[in-house]
């Protein structure tokens, strides 16, 4: 397996710390809103590559975190006058539900910032004790970049740029500008520690939770791949690096990935650019797989640029999928059998999560498949090497994961669903008792809804017309 390292600036060969073994952390949402493009395509990029490494016999430790700590939480808390635990749960089952929707499997582990305090203070004191950390006269802890000579070795920028782009702050009790509070003392909505009461900063979380949930203890590296937004290289990983160096005398991840921004009609997509497109609006529009394989169409490290337009015709491209999925319904499942196909496609997403081409050579399957099954013949093996080159499909990228026929319902409304669900049982009882009028009556009836329906030796599907 192939994997760009940003922190080397180059496609590495993958050989992870222990064989068989991968640790993967991602850094996960901040649960004060609802998930936005941005959140998909992050938990989307690493839901794959989760599969790839999976599919390529590695057993993978996947941990992405829950910010439930911070500062837009509390601001939100006390906006709407809802305690913090409310808001954090809330955004956290709506995260949930949408990531459910893309199809995202959830990781193995999701630890929380309010569960890990201990291991946040474990990681402060042992800063302090090393000196790579100072108290202020108000109370506050800041890093002390320093005392790291590798600052700024993982997102390689010049620490003069650095110092001229920072505002200028007012904040005369850190020793450099660069330097980041470890711990806040505040006493409003603060938890008690060590060091008084407050709340950890941002950044602690991470390499707290690596340490405590992933880090391989005799490795010269916590973990195996650290993943997350390119949004998030600094100065979010930067810190967690230079912490994790200068309290563990390790570095913390083997390799570093970052998926690129997602820009809507070519702005970066941010909160205060305000053209934020919340995941919640899409899924109105478009079933999840399809939001899925749009977002994923694009390789992880470009630039994303949401466009209405690129999202029908992704549409169109997974319809086909669901097309030949519908014309080989009902046969016996093929997990087992191995197809060139099937080695091909796992070769191209072991590139550095190559979707392009694993993409060009779904649809040469499609298209040559559709070719054969319209000449004529049963082309047995064919029905099985293509189910089971579907199957894998499904697995190594969540597409056609669906029933076909509910899949081309998309855009009915439940309650329609049902009538029509209904009228086709009434239409089968019409036809079983050799009521052959009546049975037309109510096709007629189920075909006024606007969609078509099939009678095959699995029972009676229909789809929107
Ligand atoms: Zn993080």
């Amino acid at each position: 397996m192939y994997i760009y390292d940003t922190s080397k600036k180059e496609k590495r060969r993958f050989t992870p710390l222990k064989e068989g073994e991968v640790s993967l952390y991602v850094c996960g949402p901040t649960v004060y809103d609802d998930a936005h493009l941005g959140h998909a395509k992050s938990a989307l990029t690493f839901d794959l590559l989760n599969r790839v490494l999976q599919a390529n016999g590695y057993k993978v430790r996947y941990a992405r975190n829950i910010t439930d700590i911070d500062d837009k939480i509390i601001k939100k808390s006390l906006e709407t006058k809802e305690p913090i635990s409310n808001i954090t749960a809330f955004y956290t089952k709506r995260f949930h539900a949408d990531m459910a929707q893309l199809g995202v499997l959830p990781p193995s582990i999701e630890p929380k910032a309010t569960e890990n305090l201990d291991a946040m203070f474990a990681l402060i004191s042992k800063l302090l004790q090393n000196g790579c950390a100072y108290k202020t006269a108000s109370g506050d802890i800041y890093f002390d970049t320093a005392k790291d000579p590798k600052y700024l070795s993982l997102s390689q920028r010049k620490q003069e740029e650095e110092q001229k782009q920072q505002r200028i702050e007012k904040n005369e009790a850190k020793k450099n500008s660069a330097d980041f509070a470890l711990w806040k003392a505040v006493d409003d909505l603060a938890f008690e520690s060590p060091f008084g009461k407050g709340r950890p900063g941002w950044h602690l979380e991470c390499s707290a939770m690596i340490h405590k949930h992933l880090a391989y203890r005799d490795e010269a590296f916590e973990i195996d791949i650290h993943g997350g937004g390119a949004d998030l290289l600094f100065p979010h990983h930067e810190n967690e690096a230079a912490q994790t160096r200068c309290a563990e005398h390790k570095e913390l991840a083997a390799y570093w990935m970052h998926n690129g921004f997602v820009r809507v009609n070519g702005e970066k997509m941010s909160k205060s650019l305000g053209n934020s497109f919340f995941l919640k609006d899409a899924l109105k529009l478009y079933d999840g797989e399809v939001l899925r394989f749009y977002l994923l169409s694009t390789h992880y490290r470009s630039d994303f640029n949401f466009s209405t337009q690129d999202l029908e015709n992704a549409k169109k491209r997974l319809d086909k999928l669901y097309r030949l999925k519908k014309r080989l319904f009902g046969l016996p499942e093929q997990d087992a059998l191995q197809t060139p196909f099937k080695t091909q496609l796992l070769k191209a997403l072991s590139d550095d999560l190559n979707v392009s081409k694993a993409l060009s050579l779904i649809d040469e399957f499609i298209t040559q498949t559709n070719e054969t099954l319209d000449t004529p013949g049963k082309h047995k093996q064919l029905k099985k090497e293509a189910s089971a080159n579907l199957a894998y499909i499904a697995d190594i990228l969540g597409f056609g994961v669906q029933n076909p026929y509910s899949y081309f319902q998309r855009g009915i409304d439940e309650a329609t669903k049902e009538e029509i669900e209904q009228l086709i049982q009434q239409r089968n009882e019409a036809k079983k008792s050799k009521n052959f009028e009546e049975a037309d009556a109510l096709r007629d009836k189920i075909l006024a809804h606007g969609v078509s329906i099939m009678d095959t030796p699995q029972g009676t599907f229909w789809e929107k017309a």
